[in-house]
């Protein structure tokens, strides 16, 4: 198996126009470069869970996500990679027939994983003890990982995304979903940089769930560059997606990664940072995606993500 703390990602330094004009540097960090599945953070979350589970005796490890998941996509590979069973309990109910539609889905059912499809309403309810028990007598014993990854196990391997030469950075900014990612970035950020959350949805819930898991005061949230909601694209977006790969060659996913340099250029331009700082943002890889969301875009006669 790939071994996350072995893994070190480059920090690559942008150029634009833009930030010669504001005097502030940015660099990413590559973590999508790890690898084209289990890329970024989904990489990093599961392998304490993982290490849990072989020490625990399991054989199988379910987990949740919608249709496009990279958690999803991430846990199947990851788990087949390690010898494991892998169960996915997918959202909605319209999947079961044409699943093999949504690339997300068929590459984790090409890497082993088994689904079990379940309604809305009732994944709202699925973290109910009586539904995990519901699951345990269809499946049998398993390891259970939360939705996107994210519990005390996730947010350790999380941890390792900074490096030690990462304290040159004043800031570090990460896309946000269950908040486990930002989590890790900020106990491991030094107390005086600044760790920017940029929420992938909307909603207030977040705080509270990073603060479950984050012992720090270094983090904040921007919660004006989510597009709409979770999953949620405009065509001010794609655009912009398709200009960054253009002019630096780094591909961006319409869920989480786009919307984050999007916010960060965005406040660069309003100079919401002084001079001379010194940005790093983490690019947490789904890069899977793009496949998915094209289809959609596809359908409503929207212009593609290029790939
Ligand atoms: C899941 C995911 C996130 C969000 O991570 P959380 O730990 O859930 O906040 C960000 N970026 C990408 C590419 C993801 O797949």
């Amino acid at each position: 198996m790939l071994k996350p703390s072995e893994v070190q990602a480059q920090n690559q330094p942008v150029e634009l126009p833009i930030l010669q004009e504001k005097q502030v540097s940015l660099a990413i960090k590559r973590e999508d470069l790890i690898h084209p599945l289990i890329s970024g953070n989904k990489f990093r979350k599961l392998k304490y869970n993982l290490i849990e589970a072989q020490n625990g005796g399991f054989d199988t490890i379910l987990t949740y996500g919608g249709a496009f998941s990279n958690h999803i996509a991430a846990t199947a590979y990851a788990g087949q990679e390690s010898g494991f069973k892998t169960i996915g309990v997918i959202r909605g109910l319209d999947l079961p027939d044409k699943w093999h539609e949504n690339p997300t889905l068929k590459l984790a059912h090409e890497h082993g994983m088994q689904f079990h499809f379940i309604s809305r309403e009732e994944y709202r309810k699925k973290e109910n003890p009586l539904e995990v028990e519901l699951l345990k007598a269809l499946f049998g014993p398993f390891y259970r990982i939360p939705e996107g990854g994210s519990n005390v196990l996730a947010v350790r391997g999380c941890e390792e995304i900074l490096m030690e030469n990462d304290a040159y950075f004043d800031v570090i900014c990460t896309s946000v979903g269950t908040g486990g990612t930002i989590a890790g970035i900020s106990n491991a950020a030094d107390s005086k940089q600044l760790v920017l959350g940029f929420p992938a949805l909307k909603g207030d819930f977040l705080k509270e769930d990073i603060r479950k898991f984050a012992y720090k005061e270094n983090w904040e949230l921007r919660t004006t560059y989510h597009f709409g909601g979770y999953a949620k694209v405009t065509q001010q977006l794609i655009d912009f997606i398709n200009e960054f790969k253009h002019e630096t060659e780094i591909p961006l996913d319409p869920i989480y990664t786009g919307k984050l340099i999007f916010g960060i250029l965005d406040m660069i331009k309003k100079d919401r940072f002084q001079p001379n700082t010194k940005i790093l943002a983490v690019h947490t890889g789904g890069l899977q995606g793009i496949k998915g969301m094209n289809m959609k875009l596809k359908k409503k006669n929207l212009p593609l993500i290029q790939i």
